[in-house]
């Protein structure tokens, strides 16, 4: 195993433990916990700070915090997906580019060591998840600079966050070589941002996942290089990430039920089954994770992901429930840790994409490519 899952392994308890206790309050303590333990720095090479992990073991990370707090790990996914695009999207950076690039990568490294947070506010009302559907817009000032006008929605992190990449549409003529919409960074203690109160989740309590406004903000530049999402597809790495929260989910709600084994030969044949299911999806994923890399020309592998998500996401939200229904009435209480794994668990169906959007693209897409050839 990994180093950093062993660690990780190690913290589960205490994490476990504070999810509990405190379960509606941002996890300020378990989040520094993550970071001393490494983890969100974790793909960035060594020389950066981290240990150059690959997205499946980032993917493993994101499930095993999801079975202690399905909030810690949603929040953790977010600035660890950065790390990982950046450390690992470099072959698909163009020449003339390569440079800014390295630099930019070094200093969100540094900013990573240091213990800022970079969060992700790129969701608007009525988007469907679509980044292409993006309203916020961004225009090169007198000064240079480039501003964001928008309205966002979900940013987990909301004022505990220091930098969100933040999507807009941005005309070329503006940002040559750009695509129609790209990541901009945008410092949160700002003029011009303003993060709501008004997160009052279903499950997910404690990720502060807020409303922000981006009115005329100064982002600091454009997140990898004109052209990032198009070249290095970076969403796809989210995705892998954002299936592993109701994986985990999953896990520890077959683990709380489970253990000890049960006396019933009902519930334990139910339990072999779930634990089949469960490992299916698993190894599904890690599969697919393990597969990871920027593609921008690659779009079987993009199909991929994006089964892979919506597959994910979706049957370890039904087993979470089927399960549940075999939990008995002294689970169902809105702060059982059972209870609050099968709220957090949907979570993974309406994270990018959402599953009518994931379904939605299957469809358009659909092709068998290289099966049984
Ligand atoms: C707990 C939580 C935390 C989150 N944290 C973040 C975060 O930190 N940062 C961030 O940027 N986002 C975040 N999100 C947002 C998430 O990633 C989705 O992008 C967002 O939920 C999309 O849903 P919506 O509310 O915009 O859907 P709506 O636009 O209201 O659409 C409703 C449903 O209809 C579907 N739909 C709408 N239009 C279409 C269409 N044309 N074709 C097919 N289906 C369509 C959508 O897919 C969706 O399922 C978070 C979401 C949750 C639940």
């Amino acid at each position: 195993m990994a180093a950093l899952l062993e660690r990780l392994h190690a913290l589960a308890p205490v994490l476990t433990r504070r999810e509990t206790e405190e379960p509606d309050v941002y996890p300020a303590a378990n989040i520094a916990d993550v970071q001393e333990a490494g983890l969100l720095r974790a793909p960035f090479a060594p020389e950066r700070g981290g240990e150059g992990v690959s997205a499946a073991v980032a993917a493993e990370a994101v499930a095993l915090l999801a079975a202690a707090s399905p909030s810690l790990a949603l929040l953790a996914a977010m600035p660890l997906g950065l790390a990982g695009v950046l450390e690992h999207g470099g072959a698909a950076v163009p020449e003339e580019q390569r440079r800014a690039w390295q630099q930019q990568r070094e200093a969100v490294a540094a900013d990573f060591r240091a213990g800022r947070i970079y969060a992700a506010a790129n969701s608007e009302k009525g988007a469907g998840g679509s980044l292409a559907a993006t309203k916020t817009v961004a225009t090169r000032a007198p000064d240079g600079s480039l501003h964001l006008t928008g309205e966002k929605i979900l940013g987990s992190f909301g004022r505990h966050a220091d930098v969100f990449f933040s999507t807009a549409k941005v005309d070329a003529r503006d940002l040559p070589g750009a695509g129609i919409v790209e990541f901009f960074l945008m410092p949160v203690d700002q003029p011009g941002v303003v993060v709501l109160d008004d997160w009052d989740g279903f499950g997910m309590r404690s990720t502060e996942s807020q409303t922000v406004l981006l009115n005329d903000a100064a982002a600091t530049g454009v997140l990898g290089f004109p052209g990032f999402i198009d070249h290095v597809q970076p969403t796809t790495y989210w995705y892998l990430l954002f299936a592993a929260i109701p994986l985990g989910c999953a896990a520890a709600v077959l683990h709380a039920l489970a253990t000890p084994a049960p006396a019933s030969a009902a519930l334990r044949l139910r339990f072999s089954e779930a634990l089949m299911r469960y490992e299916s999806l698993r190894a599904y994923l890690l599969e697919t994770a393990t597969a990871w890399h920027p593609a921008g020309d690659d779009a079987a592998y993009r199909a991929r992901v994006l089964r892979t998500k919506t597959f994910v996401a979706q049957e370890s939200v039904k087993l979470c429930a089927e399960l549940f229904a075999l939990a008995g009435g002294r689970h169902y209480r809105r702060t059982d840790p059972v209870a609050r794994s099968l709220a957090g668990s949907f979570a993974g169906t309406a994270l990018r994409p959402p599953l009518p959007l994931g379904l939605e693209s299957l469809i358009e897409n659909f092709g068998l490519g290289d099966l049984g050839s």
